[in-house]
């Protein structure tokens, strides 16, 4: 995932809510324009915590990452194509960038994407976005994603049940 347009002090909750939300849902990594540190610390200690490979990449520059990314390139914006309709043709790629955007996003980004993709055509969040998105794209995300953490959730009907990794299930 490509985050654009994030203001480091004045939406720091809505980014993280979006890097949680990626990396809760399948992806592997999201690069960050501008540059955030305290934010990618934040996201890998997460990562210590609860597992898998996910990070947080400051870029300065996402032109250049656009030009060289050698995958579908699939904006995520209301004024695109139903995801619905999409989604099959997107699906069979190895490597995908959903891009997210801010207030405003450069006309440039509608231009270079594959795919403008609408997920509903009412304007919402870049949250439920990317989470609509790899729901659709990528699918149930397989237990063994998250190995590596220092705990785990023992699922229960009632209460926190938060375990030792490698405590037996
Ligand atoms: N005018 C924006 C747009 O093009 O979707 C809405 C701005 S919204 C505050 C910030 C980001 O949320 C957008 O750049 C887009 O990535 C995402 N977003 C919001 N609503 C969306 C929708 N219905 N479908 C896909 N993405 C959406």
């Amino acid at each position: 995932m490509l985050r654009l347009g994030h203001r480091a002090g004045r939406d720091p909750r809505l980014t993280t809510h979006a890097a949680l939300a990626a990396r809760a849902l399948g992806a592997d990594r999201m690069y960050l324009h501008p540059p955030d540190p305290d934010l990618a610390e934040r996201i890998r200690s997460v990562t210590r915590r609860w597992g898998g490979t996910f990070e947080v990449v400051g870029t300065d520059d996402w032109r250049t990452l656009l030009r060289q990314f050698d995958g579908t390139v699939v904006h995520l914006t209301m004024y695109g194509v139903p995801l619905d309709r999409v989604a099959p043709r997107i699906r069979p790629s190895a490597r995908v960038l959903l891009v997210i955007g801010g207030a405003k996003v450069p006309f440039e980004i509608y231009e270079r994407a594959d795919y403008n993709v609408a997920v509903g055509a009412q304007p919402h969040s870049e949250v439920a976005a990317v989470a609509l998105a790899l729901d659709r794209l990528v699918g149930p995300v397989p237990a063994g994603r998250f190995s590596g953490g220092s705990v785990r959730i023992r699922p229960s009907a009632r209460g926190k049940r938060v375990v030792e990794a490698g405590t037996p299930r």
